[in-house]
């Protein structure tokens, strides 16, 4: 008898986020795989959810994941859940899920909250095509080669930011992707605080800079995608500066391939 893995949604901040499914699946599996069990016995104890707890996390999912799946074979029915919202979704479980399945093992999903979906779903942004791009790399440097990377990308872009880094990944955005791109911050979903700004870039990243209580709580930025038609002329004025500067100086090659492509000359130096 095979038995099955539920990936069971829970709350992002309010308690009563959590499915009648959820609730009597998590009451009924024969344990329950979470991220910090401390953590979790807050949320099952107001449900009244009194099944067995055991600790799965990114540290030892690799190790745990084989044993696991032996149990599902056997008949076992575990339910997976993270510390808030989707598991999976910049949280652990991809590893078992995915040895799981490749065993044959039944995997189920019971949906619930899920902080980009949420966000993305009041932002007041174009939500018909978007991509999510979890966190952005922590160091400096490689945060702004990422977002240098979605200069061009025309779908509407989703990150989990830290409140820390949140100030300096706004001042990045707004010089990358200019400083009227539309964005939105989205913190605190769900709770007390719960605020959704939405404005472009550079009035977002001065609003935060102003605004101590912007750079707490948890929060997810959303920045919609280039225009098609500016993705066009920067595309142009990449080429143009790539093929120019190798037979002018960088600054003035920039500034004819700009001046062509009708971008702006800030935007190629970066780019290439
Ligand atoms: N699995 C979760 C989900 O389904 O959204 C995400 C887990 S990830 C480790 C945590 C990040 O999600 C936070 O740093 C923040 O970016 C975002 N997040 C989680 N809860 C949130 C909330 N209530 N409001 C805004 N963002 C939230």
């Amino acid at each position: 008898m095979n038995g099955c893995l539920y990936i069971v949604a829970t709350p992002i901040g309010h308690l009563s986020d959590l499915s009648q499914r959820a609730i009597e699946t998590l009451r009924e599996v024969d344990a329950i795989l979470a991220e910090d069990t401390r953590q979790s016995a807050v949320l099952l104890r107001a449900h009244g959810i009194a099944t067995r707890c055991e600790s799965l996390h990114e540290h030892n999912e690799t190790a745990l994941a084989a044993r696991l799946v032996e149990r599902l074979q056997a008949g076992a029915r575990l339910a997976l859940i993270s510390d808030a919202g989707t598991p999976l979704i910049s949280d652990p479980g991809y590893r078992l899920v995915a040895a799981a399945r490749a065993a044959g093992v039944t995997v189920s999903p019971i949906p619930g909250a899920c902080a980009l979906v949420a966000a993305l779903s009041a932002s007041g942004l174009p939500t018909d095509r978007f991509c999510f791009e979890g966190f952005l790399p922590a160091k400096t440097g490689e945060r702004r080669a990422a977002l240098q990377a979605l200069k061009s990308e025309p779908r509407t872009m989703v990150f989990y930011e830290s409140p820390h880094r949140l100030k300096e990944t706004l001042e990045d955005a707004a010089a990358i992707f200019g400083d009227q791109r539309e964005a939105a911050l989205a913190r605190e979903l769900t709770k007390r605080f719960e605020t959704i700004l939405t404005l472009p870039l550079a009035a977002l990243a001065q609003r935060v800079a102003q605004d101590a209580d912007q750079q707490r709580g948890e929060c997810v930025l959303i920045v919609s995608g280039a225009k098609e038609s500016t993705s066009d002329a920067l595309a142009l004025g990449q080429r143009l500066y790539a093929e120019l500067s190798k037979e002018l100086p960088p600054s003035r090659a920039a500034k004819v391939a700009a001046q062509i492509a009708g971008v702006a000359k800030r935007e190629l130096y970066g780019a290439s």
